[in-house]
């Protein structure tokens, strides 16, 4: 048997056996040339058995991969080596197209020439549908991660990273690659790195999903900034962790305000629990709500406080309830009230003095917190204060008559005597000494106002005549102005003549003494409805916009930048304001610095009923 007919046999034994692979198979000469196609080719392709032949083959391949597939193979054929490449392949029967993989290699004889090329398909076309719907479904969930606020990774099941969104990278400026694997760890705080990898260590082994915050370092300013991170197991079929995946959000905004929030938390709770500070919460007039200093204080106790037995209303003296009730409708207009001294009579009938300063929280009903701190210390050293001065007013008292009377025997005898040149320095010590009397008389009228004791003798006045004469008692003191009276009185009024004329002293003594530029001090009388206003006019220093209301209270004295200081005590308009309130009346003050002030006193002409005679 000869060497061909050898080969021959050998292929036709071969194309048998190929004929029953489950492949399609070929054959190609070492040219390229495709000589043959097994049955299952046929029957998938239907292709008639001559057609296929050469490059007939090609018509069953998509036309989107023809082009690809001719070249591949004919580079194969050139260079002779091995051939592979996916395409896909017409099934003959359905005319519908399925991937194959597509495998040639070069069968050499003893001398290492290619004697033929001999190839296979293998359907892949369900795996690569599945790929290519698992690439998709991985670009989708690449894309979502891409969008998604936050960072969003991936790892192995060993916790290794693999994927890191774009945000994630940006904000740590670096690229992908120095992340991967365990890389990451590098930008985490060093005083939560320990935590955080035991968190993790622990997740990985137990495949629990884990919560964890931690700071990570943001690449441009190379500040760390708080993240809250999230992670959670991929499964496969069988339960086990193939993947983690992971969402790391920025939580430094929120840290700040949780610290913030705490900060302020401790700083109330410090005030709450001091021991300086009473402070309660009110509905109306109920305590729901009060400090352990403010049950301390008023002597009630937790159980009280529960029970609803503390009224805050119900714990202020008669006294004290006009200037509280003042308190509570200035919260109607504004959310704080000015602070103001009153009593607390206490759970045992005791009486506290106190100082207390309401914020309205909410109205409607009228929800409050209050600040109440205890005045007694204050109100001791202010009571010792009176006292003393009551005192001190008493004990001068008596030596300076004393001294004003010998004065006035002295002056009568040296008259008798005939020493007229000592008589004449008599009259300014009883000047001095008047000057002095008058001082302490007020100090004595300051101290028994305090304590309600200054008595008032009613009569009726006849307020012009009592203009006059204390103008005329004025005007020979001033050699620099003149006063000067208009207007007249309706009628009577009853009043106190003593006290009145003391009211009238002191507005035009100070209406003297703080203009000493000016030439003039103007009086002027005037009537609304039943009431009479006589105004003091000056055109001296004026008085602060922020101190007129003071200058009322005791021992106040007003002063503006630059002014020269003026003898006084500040006692003056405060005998002043509450001889006026006696009167059922009302005092008030105009002013422009520099240009002067007027002083208005309203009183009533016929004596209110409510007014008691003393
Ligand atoms: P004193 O005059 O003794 O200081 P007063 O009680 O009479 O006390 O007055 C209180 C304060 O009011 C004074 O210290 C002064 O600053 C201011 N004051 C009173 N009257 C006038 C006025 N006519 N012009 C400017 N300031 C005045």
């Amino acid at each position: 048997m000869c060497v061909t007919q050898q080969i021959g046999r050998t292929e036709e034994e071969l194309r048998a056996l190929i004929d029953i692979m489950p492949q399609l198979v070929w054959i190609g000469r070492p040219d390229g040339y495709i000589e043959y196609h097994n049955q299952r080719w046929r029957d998938y392709t239907r292709m008639p058995f001559g057609s296929a032949q050469g490059n007939g083959w090609c018509q069953c391949i998509h036309p989107d991969d023809r082009q690809r597939v001719l070249e591949a193979w004919k580079n194969a054929v050139q260079m002779g080596h091995s051939y592979s490449i996916e395409q896909r392949l017409r099934d003959g029967l359905t005319g519908e197209y399925r991937w194959f993989l597509a495998k040639g290699a070069p069968y050499k004889n003893a001398q290492g020439e290619i004697v033929k090329w001999i190839g296979t398909l293998t359907d892949i076309d369900d795996k690569k549908r599945a790929g290519q719907e698992l690439k998709a479904r991985e670009e989708l969930l690449r894309v979502l991660a891409e969008t998604v606020p936050q960072f969003v990774w991936s790892t192995q099941e060993d916790g290794s990273l693999t994927y890191a969104n774009q945000r994630y990278l940006d904000y740590l400026q670096v690229p992908l690659e120095e992340l991967l694997g365990y890389g990451w760890r590098r930008f985490l705080h060093p005083d939560d790195y320990e935590a955080t990898l035991a968190v993790r260590a622990r997740s990985l082994g137990t495949g629990e999903p884990y919560e964890i915050e931690y700071r990570l370092r943001e690449g441009r300013t190379g500040e760390y900034r708080w993240f809250l991170v999230r992670a959670a197991p991929v499964r496969n079929e069988a339960g086990q962790v193939i993947r983690w995946f992971g969402t790391s959000t920025d939580i430094e905004d929120r840290k700040h305000m949780e610290d913030a929030l705490r900060q302020s938390q401790e700083q109330v709770n410090a005030l709450l629990s001091s021991r300086i500070i009473g402070i309660f919460l009110a509905e109306e007039d109920q305590v729901v709500e009060a400090n352990d200093t403010y049950l301390r204080m008023t002597g009630y106790t937790g159980e009280d406080l529960r029970a609803g037995n503390i009224n805050w209303m119900q714990m202020t003296p008669p006294e004290y309830l006009a200037v509280t009730q003042q308190a509570v409708q200035e919260l109607a207009v504004q959310q704080y009230g000015t602070p103001y001294e009153k009593e607390y009579i206490c759970k045992d009938g005791s009486r506290l003095p106190v100082l207390v300063g309401v914020v309205a929280l909410r109205r409607d009903p009228l929800y409050t917190i209050g600040f109440v701190l205890d005045n007694s210390a204050r109100k001791e050293l202010e009571q010792r204060k009176d006292d003393f001065i009551s005192m001190a007013g008493h004990e001068l008292k008596t030596p300076l008559a004393a001294l004003k009377l010998q004065t006035q025997l002295l002056a009568k005898q040296l008259a008798k005597q005939g020493i007229s040149h000592s008589i004449s320095v008599l009259p300014r010590m009883e000047e001095r000494a008047n000057h002095l009397e008058r001082l302490i008389n007020e100090l004595l009228d300051v101290s028994k106002m305090r304590e309600g004791r200054l008595e008032y003798c009613w009569e009726p006045v006849d307020l012009d005549a009592l203009l006059q004469s204390v103008v005329e008692i004025m005007q020979p003191m001033s050699t620099t102005h003149t006063i000067v009276v208009r207007g007249t009185a309706p009628g009577q009024l009853i009043g106190d003549k003593g006290r009145l004329e003391q009211v009238f002293t002191n507005l035009i003594n100070n209406a003297l003494k703080y203009s000493p530029d000016a030439s003039m001090v103007e009086i002027e009388v005037s009537t609304r409805g039943k009431m009479v206003i006589v105004s003091v006019r000056d055109q001296g220093i004026g008085i602060p916009q922020e101190q007129r209301e003071k200058v009322f209270e005791r021992f106040y004295r007003a002063s503006a930048p630059g002014q020269k200081a003026f003898p006084g005590l500040g006692m003056g308009l405060y005998i002043v304001a509450e001889i006026v309130k006696q009167h059922g009346g009302t005092i008030t003050v105009e002013s422009q610095l520099g240009k002067g002030s007027t002083f208005y006193v309203t009183l009533p002409m016929e004596r209110a009923a409510s007014l008691k005679r003393a």
